[in-house]
């Protein structure tokens, strides 16, 4: 399980993230759902190790991780933009990862297929990140992340980039994915149907603060606040 525990970042005498506390349980998938600049990828950042916390502690099972690395941590992350190293190929961008961790050539090889196989980008392994369309692209992102065999997949909003029809179907490719592979999810989106359709929880931020935190259900039964069935557009 991963843990937040009274978690705090300032940005000067800003209040990015306000005392946040958070379990998550191994093999959810989780939302972080709220308008533009709640704190959603501050959040993110700190539970990556990409931005230090400036209160509070994170932990994944027994381990405090807020203390170590990112490349310590371990995670995979997915990004807005796909962040592909241009000059190498679909193979050896998902491989990428595995190659810094000194994996054997054999069991390296046999992981990179089975994440093809998974982002269903067998074909094209051996093209490069600008001959492919961005819904291809941000496969390889998610390959590349899942191939590590990460403790925690961290996600910040994937899909904005693309346009509406490759979004739903690659939300579509995300939920199969997290079928087969049952890995657990930290996935941010400002976007309502998405965290409604994909996660198992989704925790509304407002603030820099946990404003809610509920299956699609729970939310939908009982808002905590008028302004989280506003914004979850369960109101009319
Ligand atoms: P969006 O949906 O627009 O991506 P978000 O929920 O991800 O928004 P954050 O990026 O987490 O929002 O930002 C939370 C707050 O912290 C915002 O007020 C933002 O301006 C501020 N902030 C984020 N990063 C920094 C930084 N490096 N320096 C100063 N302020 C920052
Ligand atoms: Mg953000």
């Amino acid at each position: 399980e991963v843990r937040l525990d009274h978690v705090s970042r300032d940005f000067g005498t800003l209040n990015a993230l306000r005392d946040v506390s958070l379990t998550i349980k191994r093999g959810e998938f989780v939302a972080l759902l709220g308008p533009s600049g709640c704190g959603k990828s501050t959040t993110l950042n700190c539970i990556a190790g990409l931005l230090p916390v400036t209160g509070g502690s994170i932990w994944l099972d027994k381990s405090r991780v807020d203390t170590l690395k990112p490349e310590e941590r371990g995670f995979g992350m997915v990004f807005q933009n796909y962040a592909l190293f241009p000059h190498l190929n679909v193979r050896q961008n998902i491989g990428f990862g595995l190659k810094m961790r000194g994996t054997a050539r054999v069991e390296m090889e046999r992981k990179i297929d089975e994440a093809l196989a998974l982002v269903r980008l067998q074909g094209q392994e051996h093209k490069l990140p600008g001959q492919l369309s961005g819904g291809q692209q941000q496969r390889v992102a998610i390959a590349r992340a899942i191939v590590i065999e990460p403790p925690l997949v961290l996600m910040d909003e994937p899909l904005s980039n693309l346009d509406a029809k490759l979004r739903l179907e690659m939300r579509a490719e995300i939920r199969r994915i997290h079928n087969e592979l049952g890995a657990t999810t930290i996935y941010v989106t400002h976007d309502q149907d998405e965290a409604l359709s994909l996660a198992d929880r989704i925790v509304v931020l407002r603030d820099g603060m946990i404003r809610q935190v509920g299956s699609p259900k729970e939310l939908y039964e009982a808002p905590a606040h008028l302004d989280v069935a506003d914004f979850m557009g369960f109101r009319n």
